[in-house]
């Protein structure tokens, strides 16, 4: 690894908040992956977003490849996004009674969605996951969950068991203070494995309420799974009375409106869904038949509630992003734009003989310090990340802000013009030749 270093951006303001932030919060920050913990320095700052564009407490403007880790499929500060939530807030903030706003998200999602006939808002993905894993468990009257290494759900108990980039950039895999009597109820098995899930189907036989896995596993590299592991996990699911939970946190309206349920061409018996279906605001929905949700409260006994659940002001950010995304060729062009983006930088790094590889789907990509193909997170070599800290240093010196993890995946977004790809490139270029 080359460590010869380009000059470092000031980071004066960005370092003085820091230390102050160390004093109120657990390691400074309020997510853990945001502390910069497996790469150089300490945290930027961020004061504003606009477009493909953020700005750091020390002015260093960088195009941003996080996206806030997702929600901003239209980039930041969206015009029509910001009208909405503008317009709601006018009317005040939350009521915790029911307003005609949650009704047109639903209907909007309900009827370009025809994976799921009634939806549940929540006010965040860990939330979204956590009901639907006890809608499984109420529906199914089993206890055991069956998840996939590396598929991050949210930070609930009892899928804190190789749980993906949050815990495995700080070299754990599962957490503390997850009683072992929960962690019990979830068996954990290798992606892209038919034989493991059979095994589990065996010795769990009638004690599996459901499998749940990420749209396309996204938080630990992006491990895009066969289409015909995914419908066998369909199959073998509905042969045992289970259910198949399709996590669309991350892919739910990014792949398509229709997430990654329509482009693996699959019915799955419940999804959830978060980041983008908010556009920028807290909110988090799972979603199923209208027969399977009619066994939530107040309709059927699986309790699930929350204060500020279908809060109008978010409800509005949703509409606001969700209704732009029905735009007719709105996907076709993120995807193309994002398909000529990543295989230029692949053709430039295959032309120098790097061991460089970019997985991608849709408009998510993950860039590996690898020449393997990747479909399990035990296949990632965790020595390769010390290729992704001096490329992470490099890219931020050149004004490229990406997640501050190798396990992350980062996002294009329609405010990522063609133009700032083109720069975008460039400076990508001109990392990998310093890294190598
Ligand atoms: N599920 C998946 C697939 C996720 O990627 C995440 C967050 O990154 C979550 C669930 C949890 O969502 P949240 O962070 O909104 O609680």
């Amino acid at each position: 690894i080359n460590t010869v270093k380009s000059p470092d951006i000031s980071r004066e303001k960005s370092s003085a908040l820091y230390e102050t932030a160390k004093g109120y919060f657990p390691g400074g920050v309020n997510s853990p992956v945001r502390a910069f913990k497996s790469v150089f320095g300490s945290p930027l700052f961020i004061e504003k977003g606009d477009g493909c564009f953020v700005w750091d407490a020390d002015g260093n403007k960088f195009i941003d490849f996080c996206c806030s880790w997702g929600p901003l499929i239209l980039g930041h500060n969206n015009p029509v996004v910001k009208e909405h939530v503008l317009k709601a807030i006018d009317n005040g903030m939350s009521f915790g009674a029911p307003t005609a706003l949650e009704n047109d998200l639903a209907s909007l999602i309900l009827s370009n969605n025809k994976k799921i006939e009634k939806i549940r808002f929540v006010s965040s993905g860990t939330e979204a996951v956590m009901s639907a894993i006890r809608l499984a468990r109420g529906y199914t009257k089993r206890d055991k969950i069956l998840k996939f290494d590396g598929c991050y759900h949210g930070h609930v108990d009892s899928l804190l068991v190789k749980a993906g980039s949050g815990l495995v950039t700080f070299g754990e895999t599962s957490s503390a203070g997850v009683p072992q009597s929960f962690a019990e109820e979830t068996v954990v098995i290798p992606l892209n494995d038919k034989d493991a899930v059979r095994a589990a189907f065996e010795q769990f036989k009638d004690q599996i309420a459901a499998i749940i896995i990420e749209g396309i596993p996204a938080n630990n590299g992006l491990l895009i799974q066969d289409k015909d592991f995914v419908h066998f996990l369909r199959d073998i699911t509905k042969e045992n009375g289970s259910l198949l939970i399709f996590d669309e946190v991350i892919t739910g309206f990014r792949l398509g409106f229709e997430g990654a349920a329509a482009y693996y061409d699959v019915n799955p018996d419940i999804i959830t869904y978060g980041k983008i279906i908010g556009g920028g605001m807290p909110v988090g929905a799972y979603g199923a038949s209208a027969e399977i949700m009619g066994n939530i409260s107040p309709e059927g006994s699986v309790y699930q509630a929350g204060t500020l659940s279908g809060n109008p002001v978010a409800m509005s950010a949703g509409i606001g992003q969700l209704s732009q995304l029905l735009k007719p060729g709105f996907y076709e062009e993120l995807l193309s734009k994002t398909a000529g983006f990543v295989s230029d930088i692949q053709e430039f790094a295959d032309q120098r003989g790097y061991a460089f590889k970019i997985f991608t789907i849709g408009s998510l990509f993950w860039f590996a310090f690898t020449d393997k193909d990747i479909k399990t997170a035990a296949a990632i070599d965790a020595s390769s990340m010390q290729y992704f800290k001096v490329f992470h240093r490099e890219l931020l010196n050149r004004g490229i802000y990406i997640g501050p993890s190798g396990y992350e995946v980062g996002f294009v977004s329609a405010a990522h013009s063609q133009a700032e790809l083109e720069s975008a490139k460039k400076a990508i270029f001109d990392s990998l030749d310093i890294v190598f």
